[in-house]
This record gives C-alpha cells, structure tokens and sequence, in this order.
C-alpha cells in the first residue's frame, strides 16, 4: 500500500513536475533600498528626551496584545490569510540563550508563532524543545541538519526530513505535546518530487511570503525596518525569522511594536490533526523501499 503509493507519486511528480521549484522568496529584492529611517524620524525631538528614550526601551515599546485568530489547518491550501494578518515563523532552532529570549517577547505581545526546529537542535535541547511547546507555540520541523534537500538523491532527501522529524518528535516525548505536520524546506529550496509527496502524506509545507532576513550582518532596527516595509507592501503574510541570531532577539519587540502601531494582528497556526502521527507519514522505510527499486 504505501510502496505503491510511493511509486505513484514517483512516476506522476517526476513526469508532470519535474525537480525543479525556486525558493518562494527568491523574487523579492525589490524593497531592498531607499527604507524611511522610521526609527530616528523624530527631529524635534531634544537631546534629552532622546537619551532618556535610549536608556529605557520598554518605555518606549509598550506591548498590547496583538493576538489574531487561531488557524487549524491541514493542509498548505488552508493558510489563506486576510488584509492585516501575520504569521510569525521561526527557523533552525531551538537555541540557547536566544529562542527564551524570543518566546519572552512574543509573551509580551501575546501572540503564538510556528517553530520549524532543526532535529539536530531539538536533539541537543530537548527542555527548550519542550519548553516552546509548553509556552503555546506551534513546533513543526525543518530537517534533521539542514541540508539542501534538492542537492541529494530522493531517498536521502526524504530520509533526511524523517530523521528530523523523529529527533524533533523524540525531544517532545514525554512534554504532553506533539510534533505537528508543519514542514520548511532548508534554503527554500524544494523540489516538485519532495513537495508532491510531503503534501500527500498529510504535511504541511510552510511557505514565505516575507523573508526578513535577519541572518544578514544589519542591525536589528534595519531588520525590523526591512520586514515591516515589505509587509506593508503585501498587507498579510508569513514572516520567516531564525531564532538562533541576536539581532532576530533584540529587534523582535521593536518588529511587534510596529505590527501592534500599524494594526496588524499575529494570526496563530495549529494542526487541524494534532499529532504527525496521525497522519499518512512518509517514512525512512519507504526512502528504503525505493532504494530498492
Ligand atoms: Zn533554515
């Protein structure tokens, strides 16, 4: 039954798809220049004021809560978001010293994001593996040690999200919580093969609509600036971040404090079935049957 569920797709994704699928977020350099300094537009103000702003930043971000609807989804096609509505994701985790610095921050504005984790991250920090899911987020996976997955055969590229899957669900084991059946690929970079089958197995994939980023050398306001300016040229959109940065940590509460400003609200992602295993999984048994073939 699976074997020949693993053939079909084979031959159909292979003859109608073909390998090859660009990164979602490969086409948007566009809002790259020219960003209003919207930080440091405040030319009246006196020396004074300033350096008392300086010094007490929570003075100045005064976190409201700006928590939007809950998404059950079960499949990619369900993430269909409206005008003013954010997803919050974050990559490569958990790490730390910076992932409970984030999940502080987004307690601060009340909103839940999805953690797409690293198996090999979650598998070194089982407790803030655990402690994310206990927190209300949302923990899906990304790989076990993020590999461009269209640089390997297709039996090791499906092997490689099975291994991830497993350490991420082995590190939740015991928490009351489950891995969901959201998916990022490494890199954005899929293939029609990898895709085709993640998706008739029950994952979701998780696209980009807006990608920040932060893992340029800019600092945290510029960050903040980039992320907020190209949002508001789409109006909606999921926002991949990498809590695995300082710069993601220190421009997070200027980010929300933006979103809370301008009225958007942080839509919160969950399975519409609660566990991966509860669904038709690809397996390391299969990447293993088509070894055979
Ligand atoms: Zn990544």
């Amino acid at each position: 039954m699976q074997l020949s569920r693993f053939v079909f797709s084979l031959v159909v994704v292979g003859a109608l798809l073909g390998d090859c699928a660009k990164p979602v977020s490969s086409q948007s350099r566009l809002a790259e220049t020219a960003l209003p300094d919207r930080m440091t537009t405040s030319g009246t103000q006196t020396p004074a004021v300033a350096q008392l702003a300086q010094s007490r930043p929570r003075e100045i971000f005064a976190p409201r809560n700006i928590a939007g609807r809950t998404l059950a989804v079960a499949s990619t096609s369900d993430i269909i978001l409206r005008p003013g509505e954010v997803v919050l994701t974050f990559d490569d985790g958990p790490r730390a010293g910076k992932t409970p610095a984030i999940l502080d921050t987004l307690d601060d504005y009340g909103v839940k994001a999805t953690f797409l984790m690293l198996g090999s991250a979650a598998q070194a920090n089982p407790n803030l593996t655990q402690k994310v899911a206990l927190r209300g987020h949302t923990v899906g996976s990304h790989t076990y040690d993020h590999v461009n997955l269209s640089t390997l055969s297709r039996q090791a590229a499906i092997a490689e999200i099975v291994r991830g899957e497993e350490a991420v669900a082995a590190a939740l084991a015991g928490s009351g919580k489950s891995l969901s059946p959201f998916f990022r690929f490494p890199y954005l970079s899929q293939t029609g093969f990898l895709r085709t089958n993640l998706l008739h197995s029950g994952a979701v994939v998780l696209d980009v609509d807006i990608d920040s980023k932060d893992y340029y050398r800019d600092t945290p306001a510029v960050v903040a600036q980039r992320t907020i300016a190209r949002l508001e040229a789409r109006g909606s959109g999921i926002v991949l971040f990498h809590d695995i940065h300082q710069r993601t940590v220190d421009m997070l509460p200027a980010f929300l404090d933006q979103l809370a400003q301008k009225g958007y609200s942080v839509v919160r992602l969950v399975p519409r079935d609660q566990s991966i295993f509860g669904r038709d999984l690809i397996t390391a048994g299969l990447a293993a049957e088509e070894a055979a073939l």
